[in-house]
This record gives C-alpha cells, structure tokens and sequence, in this order.
C-alpha cells in the first residue's frame, strides 16, 4: 500500500509559504489506517514497550492504536494547562511558535520502556520536549515513530541516539 495516496498537501497552511501535510485523509480511510498503525507496532513489537506516549493531538491518533496492538498502556502529552492533576513540564519551540508541553507526573513509571509516537516529525521540537518529559519521570525511550519525516528540517538531528521508524518521507 502507498500512503503517500492518503497524505493531502494543503499549500500556505497554516501560513504562507508551508506546505501542510494532511494526514486526515489517511485516517478517513479504515484499510490504511490500520496498515500504517501495524506497521508501527511491529517495529515496535520487540523493543520491550511498556508504555505508548503521544503529544496532542494527533499523536494521540497514532499513539493509541499502536498502544492497544502492543497491548500496553498510552499517556497523553499536553499543552499547558489541560492535564488535571500534578505534571512535569518542558518549554519548547515549535515549527511555527512556542508552547509548554506537560505530562502527568504517574504517565511513566521510573524504568519503564517508553515508545513516542506522533504523526509528524519536523523540527523535532515537539517530540524532544516529549523525550524530556519521559526521561524527567524515570522512563527510558526505546522507540520513536511516526507516520511522515519532513526530511529538510533535520529533526532527525535532534533525536540521532534513538531508534526511530518513519513511513511517509517528504
Ligand atoms: P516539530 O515540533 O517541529 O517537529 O513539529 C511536529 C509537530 O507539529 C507534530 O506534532 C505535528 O502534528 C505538527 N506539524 C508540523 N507540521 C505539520 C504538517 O505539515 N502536517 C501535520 N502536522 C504538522
């Protein structure tokens, strides 16, 4: 299966001058769901994973398929403010701003084998905040994977130590 047939490019989204990857389409159609969701979790199969976690909002699309195929639990990452109880946090700068990324601070237990997973990579901001977050509780990253790499911003350069596995490169 191709999924890049499923990928949308939405020219000068959300600004002028970015070309947006509309990864809905994908979503929309349930055999390449389900074929992108399992080619993650058999990469992720033998990496002993413990836990799925996945910034908002589509990391939470990716993340808890790929959870409930592995068989175990997924914590949300999340911008400032949303999570109800006692967090960690990381500022961070994304492709177009800044924010604040949080996570429950029970989501990973110290020496739990944690997957990362979201629907882009790019500047790799968002998921080195989310790499921090886990490794501030104790966790240890085992796996990165996501649907697209947006091979010119080098977001690769930011998480080289880690395994990662990408399925769509623009
Ligand atoms: P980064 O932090 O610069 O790597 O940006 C990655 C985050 O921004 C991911 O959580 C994506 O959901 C989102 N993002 C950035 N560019 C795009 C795009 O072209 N399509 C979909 N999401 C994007």
């Amino acid at each position: 299966m191709n999924l890049k047939d499923y990928i949308t490019d939405v020219v000068d989204f959300p600004e002028k001058g970015i070309i947006f990857r509309d990864i809905s389409p994908l979503m929309q159609d349930g055999d390449a769901y389900r074929f992108a969701v399992n080619e993650i979790v058999e990469f992720a199969k033998d990496l002993g994973v413990d836990k799925v976690v996945g910034p908002e909002a589509r990391g939470f699309m990716v993340g808890c398929p790929v959870a409930v195929g592995l068989g175990c639990g997924f914590a949300m990452a999340r911008k400032k403010g949303k999570l109800p109880r006692e967090t960690v946090e990381v500022d961070y700068g994304l492709e177009y701003g800044e924010a604040t990324l949080q996570l429950h601070s029970d989501a990973v237990k110290p020496g739990e084998k944690v997957l990362i997973c979201d629907d882009l990579l790019a500047t790799g901001g968002t998921t080195l905040a989310t790499v921090e977050l886990i490794e501030k509780l104790g966790g240890e990253v085992v796996g990165l994977a996501f649907l697209i790499e947006l091979m010119d911003l080098k977001g690769r350069d930011k998480i080289e130590k880690y395994t990662i596995k990408t399925l769509m490169e623009y």
